[in-house]
């Protein structure tokens, strides 16, 4: 499986508009104590040829300007084939708009996470301006799916989705109930059984170390190191929890719930622009990388 790291920010991404942190000032200075960031999303392909994106970020079209493999190659078309959801979150999602442009696309998703954002946002009717426009396949819990394209063309990769622990988006919240399926890991394999498995957002990480071990690649949520990042830095009552997000650190947190697993590669993304881990001298990075995990960077490229 070739693996890109399109964007590993959180939603916002680094430096975020509207923001003045630590993080997003050392960025705005040209700090190279820190790099900039575009919002979470990853590339899957198991030919080099053929992509899927995980989640399709805002910043959707600079991440394929980024990266020459996802160009088309002759007059209209994309070697984009798909695109799979984790949850419909607007950081995970707005990047369907972005790619309208009149090439089939498919999309997989829980049925959940498909009624979330094509019945109650109309806009998302400009994805179905022509018939095959979009194809939305759903993701049954914990069944592995062979992932194709609009024309049922396979792609070399099957997918399985497990709910995890997450939230409602902000947008359905007092529209419908909660339910398992808003949010999902991927648990991706190739026909040579590489295993990788992207969740970059996981509210309770106990009980996730078995699922883990074994694979070739984690890419984890790591957007926040603590539970209460966001308070330090003025932002009043929403906790790392309440935004259903495991913090990395501290008792209670990622590292300390998954103890050792047994993974090739363990990263953490969607990252979140208050997070210290970012700054590549603080002493939370230092924690994170001698627990063997690596902070995933845009542009990043793994061969499993
Ligand atoms: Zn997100
Ligand atoms: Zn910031």
């Amino acid at each position: 499986v070739h693996v890109r790291i399109l964007g590993s920010a959180a939603g916002g991404g680094l430096p975020q508009w509207n923001c003045a942190c630590e993080n997003c000032a050392l960025v705005r200075a040209g700090s190279d104590r820190i790099e900039r960031r575009t919002q979470d999303s990853v590339a899957v392909s198991s030919d080099g040829m053929n992509w899927f994106l995980l989640n399709a970020s805002p910043d959707v079209g600079r991440q394929i300007e980024s990266f020459p493999e996802l160009w088309p190659t002759s007059g209209r078309g994309s070697n984009i084939r798909g695109v799979i959801l984790t949850n419909g979150d607007l950081d995970h999602c707005l990047g369907l708009l972005v790619l309208r442009e009149w090439t089939p696309i498919v999309v997989y998703s829980t049925e959940r996470v498909r009624r979330g954002l094509l019945e109650q946002n109309a806009m998302f009717r400009t994805l179905q301006r022509f018939a095959g426009q979009l194809v939305w396949r759903r993701l049954p819990p914990f069944e592995p799916v062979v992932l194709e394209d609009a024309f049922c063309e396979i792609s070399g990769l099957s997918v399985v989705a497990r709910p995890l622990a997450g939230k409602l988006p902000v947008h359905l919240e007092g529209l419908v109930d909660a339910g398992a399926e808003d949010n999902v890991g991927l648990w991706l394999e190739d026909q040579l059984g590489k295993r990788l498995v992207y969740a970059p957002g996981v509210a309770h990480v106990g009980g996730l170390g078995n699922d883990l071990s074994g694979s070739d690649c984690v890419l984890l949520d790591g957007t926040f190191w603590s539970d209460d990042e966001l308070l330090r830095v003025g932002l009043p009552g929403r906790r790392a929890r309440d935004l259903a997000h495991c913090p990395i650190g501290g008792e209670d947190g990622t590292l300390a719930k998954l103890g050792t697993i047994d993974v090739r590669h363990a990263l953490f993304t969607h990252i979140n622009n208050t997070n210290p881990i970012l700054r590549h001298d603080s002493p939370e990075r230092l924690t994170v990388e001698r627990r063997g995990w690596v902070v995933a960077s845009d542009g990043m490229e793994l061969s499993l």
